[in-house]
């Protein structure tokens, strides 16, 4: 069951080159398991007992299912849709001497750059053509090996193993062909999403990484693959969602674009995304915005997002006391200036939810001497201000374009996720 669950989360990865990817192939799995999709333009007519979804710019989610009596407040869950990579800019092509075309990029997130270098890469995300009178975004991914981005010999830099440095618009430039692909890049993405290049009028493209994910090690402990971060997460609360019953809460499953570059956009985690969403679903029940209150100040919100394991290479890099280890199950993830919004109260509560659903748990603190990184919880919170948690699973390099989990952990997410809706 442990492997079962993350071969299908592999499969899921490798559909999902990009956050409009993702949010494509959950709100497949949401319709195939009966949601309906719901426009934001549209009137909504919510029902007592009914299941529904709606995006925001095709790189945000949000799906919820109402229980038969409208429910007693919500249990959310929120996960993020996009990964740190490089953005290919306008007018992409730049030719080398007559001899190469590579394409010129910037980055999205804060990733580590060396480990994109030396490995076959491709390109997906949307182009935006006008259809019928109407701008119409389309989504692209170009499946086969289309870019490396070569290093440098060590013979022409014997610094090369002395703490480099990458300088992305110099060092970090995808090669795409050599001088005879000169004015195809545009062709290829134009053909790839079935539709002329002239009719192009804008696109949102990123590089990704073909090397497909894999389980490994001694009893398969481990698995590694692009994009853990966050879609481990996205995944298996997926997972959760869709599985179990419905009776006594709202269960509301998010997934949000932009949490690698803050958050700060309009179908990030601090947008109005969900506070729209659920005050049009009480809305549409029949609430009041008394009603939209009460409701949330009995909901819950757990932010899902991954979690640092001990390296074996930098053990003393974690807190001398609290060591998350890869396969050891929900993360629960603390930090006094809130960074995540994890509190004694809300704590408390995980605690319980893991023991209930016979899950392991662990705690992650940053070691006080470092600043650590942050992620949705705490900013969704200060929109819809529920009661929140931060948990994630372990991992190890995070934000590298190759990523290593525990084979197990997705199971456990998958288990915590069922138990907390229900
Ligand atoms: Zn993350």
């Amino acid at each position: 069951m442990f492997e079962q669950t993350t071969r299908q989360m592999l499969d899921f990865i490798e559909k999902s080159p990009s956050c409009f990817h993702v949010v494509k192939n959950v709100a497949d799995m949401l319709e195939a398991a009966g949601f309906i999709r719901l426009s934001e333009e549209d009137r909504w007519d919510i029902r007592k007992g009914g299941k529904y979804f709606t995006t925001r710019n095709g790189s945000s989610l949000i799906a919820f299912n109402i229980p038969a009596d409208g429910g007693n407040g919500c249990r959310i869950i929120a996960s993020h849709s996009d990964s740190p990579c490089f953005k290919i800019k306008e007018n992409p092509e730049i030719a080398v001497e007559n001899c190469y075309v590579k394409l010129n990029v910037e980055k999205y997130g804060g990733m580590l750059c060396a480990p994109w270098f030396d490995r076959p890469l491709s390109v997906a995300g949307r182009v935006v053509v006008k259809e019928d009178g109407r701008l119409t975004a389309k989504p692209v991914n170009v499946d086969r090996d289309l870019f490396v981005i070569p290093s440098l010999a060590i013979h022409m830099n014997r610094e090369a193993n002395n703490g480099q440095q990458y300088n992305v618009q110099k060092d970090l430039l995808p090669l795409y062909g050599d001088f005879s692909a000169k004015d195809t890049f545009m062709t290829l993405i134009a053909d790839t999403a079935g539709v002329g290049k002239e009719d192009i009028l804008a696109h949102d493209l990123y590089l990704y990484n073909r090397v497909r994910g894999c389980i490994w090690g001694a009893d398969n402990a481990f698995v590694s693959s692009a994009r853990l971060d966050d879609l481990q997460c996205a995944f298996s609360t997926l997972q959760g969602f869709l599985q179990g019953s419905k009776e006594k809460y709202a269960a509301v499953y998010c997934v949000l674009d932009n949490e690698e570059v803050g958050s700060e956009t309009r179908q990030g985690a601090a947008s109005a995304f969900l506070y729209d969403t659920w005050m049009r679903v009480n809305e549409s029940l029949g609430g009041s915005y008394e009603d939209y209150v009460r409701s949330l100040s009995k909901s819950f919100l757990i932010s899902a997002d991954n979690a640092h394991a001990v390296h074996p290479n930098a053990a003393d890099k974690a807190d001398p006391v609290n060591r998350p280890q890869m396969n050891g199950g929900i993360v629960i993830k603390y930090s006094a200036n809130q960074k995540y919004c994890t509190d004694a109260m809300s704590a408390a509560f995980l605690k319980d939810l893991c023991r209930k659903a016979e899950v392991p748990y662990q705690t992650f603190t940053n070691r006080s001497d470092m600043q650590g990184g942050s992620t949705l919880g705490n900013i969704a919170t200060t929109k819809v201000t529920v009661r929140a948690a931060d948990i994630g699973l372990a991992q190890l390099a995070m934000h590298s374009p190759y990523e290593t989990a525990g084979v197990k952990d997705a199971y456990y997410m998958v288990k915590a996720a069922k138990t907390y809706y229900e």
